[in-house]
C-alpha cells in the first residue's frame, strides 16, 4: 500500500517514508492511496479482545515493506493491554481505550510508532529528531512510548501552565532521549510551530526532523484496530440488531478520522458521531458548512481543546469536501463544561462508575442524541482513565481519585523542562544546539 499526500500532487510512497517524514513537504498530509477490506473472519476473530493478532491483521493490510514476523512483533509489543467494551447502562457502553502505560488510548499509536520507527532506523542505521505538539495526553504516551529508543532525540512542545499536573509529570521525568519543552503559549502555537518546524526544509535535513503528532500515519493507523475490536464486541454481545451510534470524544480529528477508516474497511455504525468540547468549531463547520478555525480554549477535558483540528483535511479528503457526504456519516456536538461535569456525576450516582471528562463528553452527547430519537444505543470511546484528571474529578465528584502506582512514582521526580516563547526561532535554537 501506499501513502499520498492530500493534495495529490506527488506520487506515492513507502509506509516507511510516510512514517519517517510523517507530513509530506508542503504541508500536506498522508493518506493511504485505498481501504482494503477487512476480511469478515477476521472482524469475527476480533471479538476475543486479542489487540495485538487484531493490530497486526489491521496493520499488515497497509504495511507491505516490513517483514512479516518484524511487524507481528511490534504489534505485539505495542498493544499488551487489553480493549473491553463495558455496559454503562441500558443504551450506553463503553470501548475501553486507557489500559496503556499512560492511560489514554494515545498509548496505542505512540507505541507502536515507536516500535515501527526504531525498527526502520535500526536499518538505516541513522538518527532522527521527533517534535510534538501537546495538549497533554499526547505528550506523555510519546514520551513513555519513545523513552531510551537509541536513535530518536524527541522534542515535546506544551502551552506552559495548561495542561493537568500530572500530564506534565509524565513527560518532564523522564530525561534522556526526551526533551520536554514548556511553550508561552496555547496548544494551537505549539501545533503552529510543529508545523512551522517541519515546512522548515533546512532545520528537516539537518536534524532528520519529523512528528509524532497525529498527523503522521504511523499513529492514526494502529487506531483502526480498536474499533475492528469493539463492533466485533457489540455483534456478539447484540447479535445483527441494532447498530450503535459510535461516539469519539473529539480534539484533533485523528480518532474520529481512524474510526471512519474503520468504516471503510468494514466495521459498521449507526452513525459516527464526534463529540466535542466548548472549541465547537467542527460542529460549527458542519451546522454552516462553513469552516472557521479559532484559538482554542481552555476547559475541563485539555486533550480536545482544540482551535484548528489537524485530520479534519483528512476526513474532507475521505468525501472530497463534500459537507452533506459528510453530514450523513457524521454528526458534530459540542458539550460544554457544566454538562460535562453534570453527566460525571450522575453516571457516577448511578453507577459508581467514574468517568474521565473527555469520555464524559462523549456520553453527555450519546445521551442527548439518544433522548431526542437521533438513535438507540451508543458505543462511547473511553479515551482516559479519571485518575489523569484527578482535579476534575474532585470538582465533580469531591471525591479524592485513587493514583495508579506508576502515575504515583512520576509525581516525586523531579520536573525537568526548557521554557521558550512561541517563536520558530526559539524551537530552532534548541533542536539544532542540543548538540545530541
Ligand atoms: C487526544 C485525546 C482526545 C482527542 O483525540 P483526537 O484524536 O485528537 O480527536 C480525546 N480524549 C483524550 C483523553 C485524549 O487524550
Amino acid at each position: 500500500m501506499r501513502f499520498r499526500n492530500i493534495r495529490g500532487d506527488k506520487r506515492g510512497v513507502a509506509f516507511r517514508d510516510a512514517l519517517m517524514e510523517g507530513i509530506s513537504t508542503g504541508g500536506s498530509l498522508y493518506i493511504p492511496e485505498e481501504f482494503p477490506i477487512l476480511d469478515p473472519r477476521i472482524i469475527e476473530a476480533a471479538a476475543t479482545p486479542d489487540p495485538a493478532a487484531t493490530g497486526f491483521e489491521v496493520l499488515s493490510k497497509f504495511i507491505d515493506d516490513m517483514p512479516t514476523d518484524n511487524l507481528r512483533r511490534i504489534a505485539g509489543e505495542a498493544f499488551n493491554f487489553p480493549v473491553p467494551l463495558v455496559s454503562l447502562d441500558d443504551s450506553i457502553s463503553l470501548l475501553e481505550l486507557f489500559h496503556g502505560p499512560t492511560l489514554a488510548f494515545k498509548d496505542f499509536g505512540a507505541r507502536f510508532m515507536a516500535g515501527a520507527m526504531d525498527y526502520f532506523l535500526g536499518e538505516e542505521e541513522r538518527n532522527i529528531t521527533v517534535i510534538v505538539a501537546t495538549s497533554g495526553d499526547t505528550g506523555s504516551a510519546v514520551a513513555q512510548g519513545f523513552f531510551g529508543k537509541r536513535n530518536i532525540s524527541v522534542y515535546i512542545l506544551y502551552p506552559s501552565g495548561k495542561i493537568s499536573p500530572l500530564q506534565e509529570r509524565q513527560m518532564t521525568t523522564l530525561g534522556g532521549n526526551i526533551h520536554a519543552v514548556e511553550v508561552g503559549g496555547t496548544f494551537d502555537d505549539c501545533q503552529r510551530l510543529v508545523k512551522q518546524a517541519l515546512a522548515d526544509s533546512d532545520l528537516v535535513r539537518k536534524r532528520s526532523l519529523t512528528t509524532a503528532n497525529s498527523i503522521n500515519p504511523g499513529r492514526l493507523l494502529p487506531q483502526i484496530s480498536y474499533y475492528v475490536s469493539g463492533y466485533a464486541q457489540w455483534k456478539v454481545r447484540e447479535g445483527n440488531g441494532t447498530l450503535p451510534l459510535l461516539v469519539i470524544p473529539s480534539g484533533n480529528f485523528g480518532n474520529l478520522t481512524a474510526a471512519l477508516y474503520a468504516g471503510r474497511m468494514g466495521i459498521r455504525a449507526a452513525k459516527y458521531v464526534a463529540a466535542t468540547n466548548g472549541n465547537d468549531v467542527v460542529p460549527e463547520y458542519f451546522r454552516t458548512g462553513i469552516y472557521t478555525p479559532r484559538a482554542s480554549k481552555r476547559t475541563y477535558s485539555n486533550a480536545m481543546d482544540v482551535g484548528d483540528p489537524n485530520n479534519l483535511s483528512r476526513i474532507e479528503a475521505m468525501y472530497d469536501s463534500d459537507i452533506s457526504g459528510m453530514r450523513k456519516d457524521i454528526t458534530a456536538m459540542s458539550v460544554g463544561d457544566a454538562a460535562t461535569l453534570d453527566e460525571i456525576r450522575s453516571v457516577y450516582e448511578k453507577t459508581g462508575y467514574i468517568l474521565d471528562p473527555h469520555t464524559a463528553v462523549g456520553v453527555s452527547a450519546a445521551r442527548s442524541l439518544i433522548v431526542s430519537g437521533g438513535g438507540e444505543k451508543a458505543v462511547v470511546a473511553a479515551t482516559a482513565h479519571p485518575a489523569k484528571f484527578p482535579e476534575v474529578i474532585r470538582e465533580a465528584l469531591g471525591i479524592e481519585i485513587e493514583l495508579p502506582d506508576a502515575l504515583r512514582r512520576s509525581l516525586d521526580l523531579p520536573k525537568r523542562s526548557t521554557k521558550i516563547e512561541p517563536e520558530l526561532e526559539e524551537v530552532k535554537r534548541l533542536v539544532t544546539g542540543g548538540g545530541e
